[in-house]
């Protein structure tokens, strides 16, 4: 069989070739991914391709045919390589590929023949639809190998690199083979058509197998082998060479000559080894770089991570160590902790940026039980192409890949795997070396007790800080019991302060009225005027009762309320009334806003006005005469826009009130100063009180699901800083919502029977 026939029968043998690997392929994968579902495509196009050639270089058919099929095989090759590589612009791809396969159909079917000069080589002539195909097919060469060659630049993990040059690799070689099946010439037909082969196959590898040789170290070990063997050969054969040349010139039998030329051989015999092993020294020295000297490094890195107490510390220890040998661009120890069925692994960086954020995934079908068990660092390559990761959690493998880690290399403790060295690619591109893999883990077996170590000492740590913040709150609480303790001890002093200065005027009027009843010279004048203090010192009496029943039932049973909805300015009016006239006495400015804005509240009107009476009789006594006290509001929109709270806000220009007592002033009987000073009456200045008006006035707040606070910027009597009141009350509170009254039961003065009725169902009640 002479070469030609041997090359058409070729075509044949390809068809077969690219049936076998497609059928493989199909066979062997349960689940077809996209890509391969297109390379596929790619297979049958190739054997159609090569049965349509042969077809024309037996019977002269269908030449055509040939370039279409062509640029139809390298469209999905396109394809194919944009799901490898992960381009984006597929579509684009798609509706180009169309158009030009359409303009190749409709070119051939208007101008099905032509010749050109120049192209007679060519092993079909194309037309003008097969010079586009032609044209087309140099255009798609060159995008998909320089492309995949950029993407493959752009990578920074040299297994992932190393993935995308073996498709460029394949790609090239294939395209090569394509060029050679297209020059008429048997030799180049036969050659093209193992070489296009080969790349497809390599293409196939690099599709259904993610265990790909590192072709840069293949390459380098080729020229390594390379130079040896030349380098090897040289001296050798100069020398052989050298001899022959003498051997020529010189009678070979004479004595001299013999004795000259064993003298060459014997020197020649005794400086090869030397000679070789200097070779090889100097070879590995340029291409493999130096040797890891395994056991030095060891002892070093467990003599310097036994003295490291801190993990962060420690973490720059391990990382700056392995980062000496192996010259890394990113480095972190990643500690792992365990709480029931999850697991936490919280990064610490010590070379290149990294996040510090903390990650909990269940312990399930975990990656980390998985490392346990195998004691062996986990490459960041397999995570993301090999089928045996496929089953674990995408959560977990994300989050390893946006670390842009090449390695993780388990700290195992028992059963568990305690932590992780995590390693980033090396300055140099290199993958690690099955030698450097070695010796990470057996650096991170080493660092197993240093990082329990650490661990122990910085939750020691914490825990003593957490201890000391213990303690300060606890002194802080002690502080306020004493306070509060101290208010009770004073309860007594206030109470019969408060309580025997009413019952001593009582008292004293009523010995009065006896004595000048004995003596029969009581005018009526006199008798009214006394029965007024009476009343009035009673009246007193009665509210310093009222509030300590209102103190003792917030205690018992919390306050019980009626709910109707009610103003705010009438609320506000109502408890402001009965100081208007001790506000004008003492030069008080009172100001008002707008409260008719706000929406009414379903509340307890009696305790409101009581709540505001009180707050309001504060600012009255804590406000030196001339004064302001002002009350503003504004509705506190919710998210949907719907006014549920109104802020109201009671300020006054008084003495304040120092940060120190911003929560204890609400506290039952609790009141600032000297308890010794009992209460001077309720609208003077400093008047004094027995301490419950805040606490009644907080009580009903709560009640009503609202909040109560003070802002003052401290206690001054000459720069009179002010204190201000912000009260929040919900529209509708919580407890009101089942029996929401009709909205014609609104209380407002005007609409009901006015004001004298209002005054005798509200009662004002300061003490
Ligand atoms: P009292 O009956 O003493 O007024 P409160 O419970 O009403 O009791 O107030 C407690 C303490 O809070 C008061 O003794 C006073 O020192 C302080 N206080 C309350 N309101 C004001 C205010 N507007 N300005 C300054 N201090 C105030």
């Amino acid at each position: 069989m002479d070469i030609a026939t041997l090359s058409t029968y070729a075509t044949l043998f390809a068809t077969a070739g690219y049936t076998v690997v497609l059928l493989v392929q199909f066979f062997r994968h349960s689940e077809l991914k996209v890509q391969l579902r297109w390379f596929l495509g790619f297979l049958a196009i190739s054997a159609l391709w090569n049965l349509i050639l042969f077809l024309y270089l037996t019977d002269g058919v269908l030449p055509n045919l040939f370039f279409l099929m062509m640029l139809a095989g390298n469209l999905v090759l396109g394809i194919t390589t944009s799901y490898y590589v992960d381009w984006s612009n597929r579509r684009r791809w798609l509706a180009a590929g169309s158009i030009a396969i359409l303009a190749l159909v409709l070119l051939n079917m208007f101008q099905p023949q032509t010749s050109w000069p120049g192209l007679e080589n060519l092993v079909i002539q194309p037309s003008w639809g097969g010079l586009l195909g032609i044209g087309l097919w140099l255009f798609i060469a060159l995008t998909l190998i320089g492309r995949t060659w950029l993407s493959y630049r752009a990578t920074r993990l040299p297994g992932h690199a190393n993935r995308l040059l073996h498709w460029a690799f394949s790609l090239l070689v294939t395209f090569i083979g394509e060029a050679f099946i297209m020059v008429d010439d048997p030799l180049l037909l036969l050659t093209g058509q193992a070489v296009r082969f080969a790349g497809v196959v390599g293409l196939s590898r690099a599709l259904s197998s993610h265990r790909l040789f590192d072709i840069q170290a293949r390459f380098r070990r080729l020229v390594v082998y390379a130079i040896i063997v030349a380098a090897t050969f040289l001296p050798a054969g100069l020398l052989l060479w050298g001899l022959f040349r003498l051997a020529r010139g010189l009678n070979i039998s004479s004595f001299p000559t013999t004795a000259l030329f064993l003298a060459i051989v014997t020197a020649g015999f005794l400086l090869y080894q030397p000679y070789l092993r200097l070779v090889h020294y100097l070879v590995n020295r340029l291409f493999k770089g130096r040797k890891l000297e395994t056991a030095q490094i060891v002892r070093r890195y467990s003599q310097a991570i036994s003295r490291t107490l801190d993990v962060e510390q420690l973490a720059h220890v391990i990382i700056e160590i392995i980062n000496g040998q192996l010259d890394i661009r990113r480095g972190a120890l990643m500690l792992v902790s365990y709480t029931n069925h999850m697991y936490t692994i919280e990064p610490i960086p010590a070379l290149g940026s990294l996040s510090h954020q903390k990650m909990t995934y269940s312990t399930g079908l975990s990656l980390l039980r998985l490392l346990a068990r195998e004691h062996k660092p986990l490459l960041q390559y397999d995570v993301d192409f090999s089928p045996d990761f496929a089953a674990f959690s995408t959560d977990e493998r994300e989050w390893l890949a946006e670390q842009g880690m090449e390695i993780y290399v388990p700290i195992v403790s028992g059963e568990m795997t305690a932590g992780l060295i995590a390693l980033g690619p090396k300055h140099s591109g290199r993958a690690y070396q099955p030698d450097e893999l070695e010796l990470v883990q057996m650096l991170a077996d080493q660092t197993v007790v240093a990082l329990q170590n650490a661990r122990l000492y910085s939750e020691l740590n914490e825990q003593n800080e957490q201890i000391s913040k213990l303690n300060k709150d606890l002194l802080r609480q002690n502080e306020r019991l004493e306070i509060l303790d101290q208010v009770k001890a004073d309860f007594i002093t206030i109470a019969s302060h408060e309580l025997r200065t009413p019952l001593t005027q009582v008292k004293g009027y009523a010995d009065i009225l006896q004595d000048m009843n004995e003596e029969q010279d009581l005018t009526r004048e006199q008798i009214r005027e006394i029965m007024s203090a009476i009343n009035r010192a009673t009246v007193r009496l009665e509210k310093l009762i009222s509030a300590m029943l209102d103190a003792s039932q917030l205690e018992i049973s919390g306050m019980a309320l009626s709910f109707i909805p009610s103003k705010m300015d009438t609320v506000v009016q109502m408890a402001a009334d009965p100081l208007l006239l001790a506000m004008q006495e003492r030069n008080l400015k009172f100001e008002i806003d707008d409260l008719a804005k706000l929406p009414p509240l379903h509340s307890d009107f009696k305790r409101l006005v009581q709540a505001f009476s009180n707050l309001i009789g504060n600012a009255v006594k804590y406000t030196p005469d001339f004064g302001t006290i002002s009350i503003t509001a504004l509705p506190v929109p919710s998210k949907d826009d719907a006014a549920d709270y109104v802020e109201v806000i009671i300020a006054d220009t008084g003495i304040g009130i120092d940060p120190e007592y911003h929560e204890l002033i609400f506290e039952k009987f609790f009141r600032i100063g000297d308890p010794e000073l009992h209460s001077t009456g309720s609208t003077k200045f400093k008047g004094g009180g027995p301490g419950l008006g805040l606490h009644i006035a907080k009580g009903v707040i709560e009640a009503h699901g609202g909040r109560i606070w003070v802002e003052s910027y401290g206690y001054d009597e000459t720069l009179l800083p002010g204190s201000q009141f912000h009260i929040i009350l919900p529209v509708v509170p919580p407890a009101a919502q089942q029996s929401l009254p009709a909205a014609e039961d609104i209380l407002t003065p005007t609409e009901t029977n006015g004001q004298t009725d209002w005054s005798a169902r509200v009662v004002s009640l300061d003490v």
